[in-house]
């Protein structure tokens, strides 16, 4: 398989492969919202005593996937605005007896897969899976053309798949073949780095019966793991049916509603940057309050809690209380709001630039930079060094979609296949003017989907480099 572009930065604060266990919390703050879900049907009353897996809310638009509660506890709905609070969390996790949910209409209509996904989203574990082009959750009831399972995790500084599988070796397996059983004939790819440790050597042998697993190797290259590139370069169309995505966690998660048939609320993230005392794996559920984190694990107190990696996270809220139900990891940046004046001609030893003539630090070799969440420059025009299109996993040219943009030619941008871009965030990285491109991108995406363009018109000019 083929990458385009892609980028690794060296950033202080990367977690160890420790998995540490997070005291148990008096309370746990449950946010009401996450970035995919909304869930907005809330099923329990103000003070009333819950048990492990009940159903505390649904999301209406995403098929009614749940809000589980990961602890027995005291429902409090007015405590803190959009969460559901519980309180007098039992200190022994309780064991849940789910009555299997006979579903007769499902069993009729889909057969025994049918029953499997019903299960899945009952229990919480279809949260984790991701249509690979949009990033939606995808819908349970339909097959699609593929699964790809992506244990590779190249964005610093999310929880690493090698991580957990090392823990659970055997259910991954386990999970893999639950999930063979969703399919008739279509392929699961299992996507691995392609590195050389005993460790890889197992996952592989673990895997090597499996007829029904392809497995491909991607070289360790932020981001080469994102869903949307790992389907174009398998050359899974969308308009041949949707292609599931998810990572080790969903297939961990899998086994576990199905094997053990409990609600899917623990997580293992991941805690990194160059703000933490230490940066390693959480295992914790949900709802786990974030200042009892932040407590334990931040060294600075100006900073910036962003949930998810470096690139495509979004900052954590101070009105938000409690880790999210989708929150794979928190990076900690040190807070600068000035950007600095002429910073790209500025020299300094702290900087690393894509470009290797900006900053002074181009004399000292490989380091692990310190970032702050300045984006260290002052925004110029655009001196066409064509740093963006080098790094851009999706093909297009930035610098000429930008351009476009800046004129506010949409019609342009999109024969320019602004639709392409996958928000990876690389080319604004790399960018020594500083220019916000990939939010440009997102927000003209947005556009294009609000305000649909002659369509005959789409890729009359796009070029073969945009076609992965
Ligand atoms: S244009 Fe989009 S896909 Fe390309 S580097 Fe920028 S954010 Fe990533
Ligand atoms: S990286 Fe920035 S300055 Fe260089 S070509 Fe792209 S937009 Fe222009």
């Amino acid at each position: 398989m083929k990458f385009k572009g892609g980028y690794n930065i060296a950033i202080e604060g990367r977690p160890s492969s420790d998995v540490k266990t997070l005291p148990e919390p008096e309370a746990l703050y449950l946010p009401l919202r996450t970035s995919r879900f909304a869930f907005s049907d809330v099923c329990v009353e103000d003070g009333r005593r819950v048990k492990l897996g009940e159903v505390l809310a649904k999301d209406p638009e995403n098929y009614s996937v749940p809000l589980l509660a990961p602890r027995a506890g005291l429902v409090r709905l007015r405590t803190a605005e959009n969460h559901i609070v519980l309180e007098d969390i039992a200190t022994a996790p309780q064991h849940l007896h789910l009555a299997e949910e006979t579903a007769p209409h499902i069993a009729r209509q889909m057969g025994s897969s049918g029953i499997l996904c019903h299960k899945l989203l009952t229990l919480g574990a279809w949260q984790f899976f991701y249509d690979a082009y949009s990033g939606s959750l995808p819908e349970p009831f339909r097959i699609p053309q593929a699964i790809i399972v992506s244990t590779a995790s190249c964005e610093p500084f999310l929880a690493r798949g090698d991580v957990q599988i090392r823990r659970e070796l055997q259910a991954f397996s386990k999970g893999l073949e639950y999930l063979q059983s969703l399919l008739e004939y279509q392929p699961i790819y299992l996507v691995v780095p392609d590195i050389e440790s005993d460790f890889a050597w197992q996952l592989r042998e673990n895997v090597r019966g499996y007829a029904w697993i392809r497995i491909v190797e991607i070289p360790l290259v932020y981001p080469n793991d994102n869903f949307t590139i790992l389907a174009r370069n398998l050359g899974l169309k969308p308009e041949n049916g949707p292609v599931w995505a998810l990572r080790t966690e969903g297939v961990l998660a899998v086994d576990r509603a199905l094997t053990a048939s409990e609600p899917c609320t623990a997580r293992i993230i991941s805690i990194g940057g160059p703000a933490v005392k230490t940066a390693e794996h959480l295992e914790t559920v949900y709802g786990y309050p974030l200042n009892k984190i932040v407590d334990s694990y931040v060294s600075e107190t100006d900073v910036r809690i962003i949930s998810g990696g470096v690139f495509t996270g979004s900052t954590i809220e101070a009105k938000q209380l409690g880790l999210d139900s989708e929150c794979s990891g928190l990076t900690v940046l040190p807070e600068a709001t000035e950007r600095e004046f002429l910073a790209f001609a500025h020299p300094g030893w702290r900087k690393r630039s894509y470009g290797k003539w900006c900053f002074l630090s181009a004399l000292r070799g490989e380091f692990q930079e310190i970032p702050t969440t300045a984006v260290q420059g002052e925004e110029r025009a655009c001196i066409s060094c064509n740093f963006c299109e080098e790094v851009c996993p999706a093909g297009i040219m930035p610098h000429l979609i930008h351009k476009y943009l800046y004129n506010d030619d949409l019609d342009e941008a999109e024969r320019a296949r602004v639709d392409l871009c996958v928000g990876c965030g690389l080319c604004s990285f790399v960018c020594p003017s500083k220019i916000e491109l990939a939010a440009q991108f997102a927000d003209a995406q947005g556009r294009i989907r609000r305000e649909p363009r002659p369509s005959e018109e789409r890729g009359k000019h796009h070029s073969e480099e945009a076609t992965l």
